[in-house]
């Protein structure tokens, strides 16, 4: 592993900088492979993640698997990582204070790892990111904003009890990396929304 994220990593794992920091059972670092043209960008962890340490390692997870697959990309080709490292008690979104705190760690991972897209999975990280709501209005599309892309897409636990968004998530995921292959083919892709610099 690249020892800047490997440092990146330490740091969470030891953090103790808000509240959060009390009730989890582990921090959950960011994972995956750090030359990834994609950062996938959730809320934060959940019960399975704050026994394992990892990252989307519950139904979720899962879901993402899955879709990936489908898109013919192995996980262990990207990087999953989420808004705030520890979990929230009962899953509770986790507090502006809380995402304020906690956000010089996803900067650290983006700087490192540079990539093409992130990728946002849900309302909080789309919220914490671009200051959006209502995401299944805005799924699917690719913005960008002071020089970086970014394509929205739904948080794959919406999909576990309901069969129609599996289908959304799939294929958001397949366009996106059909979009970055145009990209890495030197080809103009279209940007939905350019925020205002
Ligand atoms: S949520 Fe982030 S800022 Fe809060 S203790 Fe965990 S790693 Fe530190």
């Amino acid at each position: 592993m690249d020892g800047k994220i490997e440092t990146v990593r330490a740091k969470v794992i030891e953090c103790t900088e808000c509240e959060l920091s009390k009730t989890r059972t582990n921090s959950v670092p960011g994972k995956g492979n750090f030359k990834s043209d994609v950062v996938f960008v959730g809320e934060a962890p959940g019960r399975n993640e704050d026994l394992h340490g990892e990252p989307f390692v519950g139904i979720a997870g899962k879901k993402l698997s899955e879709a990936l697959e489908e898109a013919n990309v192995r996980r262990e080709d990207v990087y999953i990582t989420n808004i705030v490292k520890c979990r929230p008690p009962k899953n509770r979104v986790p507090k502006t204070s809380e995402r304020d705190t906690c956000k010089q760690y996803l900067k650290q991972e983006i700087s490192i790892i540079k990539p093409k897209i992130i990728c946002i999975l849900g309302n909080t990280a789309f919220n914490s990111l671009l200051g959006g709501s209502e995401i299944t209005k805005h799924r699917g599309r690719m913005v960008r904003k002071e020089g970086q892309l970014y394509f929205i897409t739904i948080h794959p636990a919406a999909t576990i009890y309901n069969q129609e968004l599996i289908k959304v998530l799939r294929s958001d995921i397949a366009k996106m990396f059909h979009l970055i292959t145009e990209i890495k083919e030197g080809r103009d892709v279209q940007i939905d929304f350019d925020y205002p610099s």
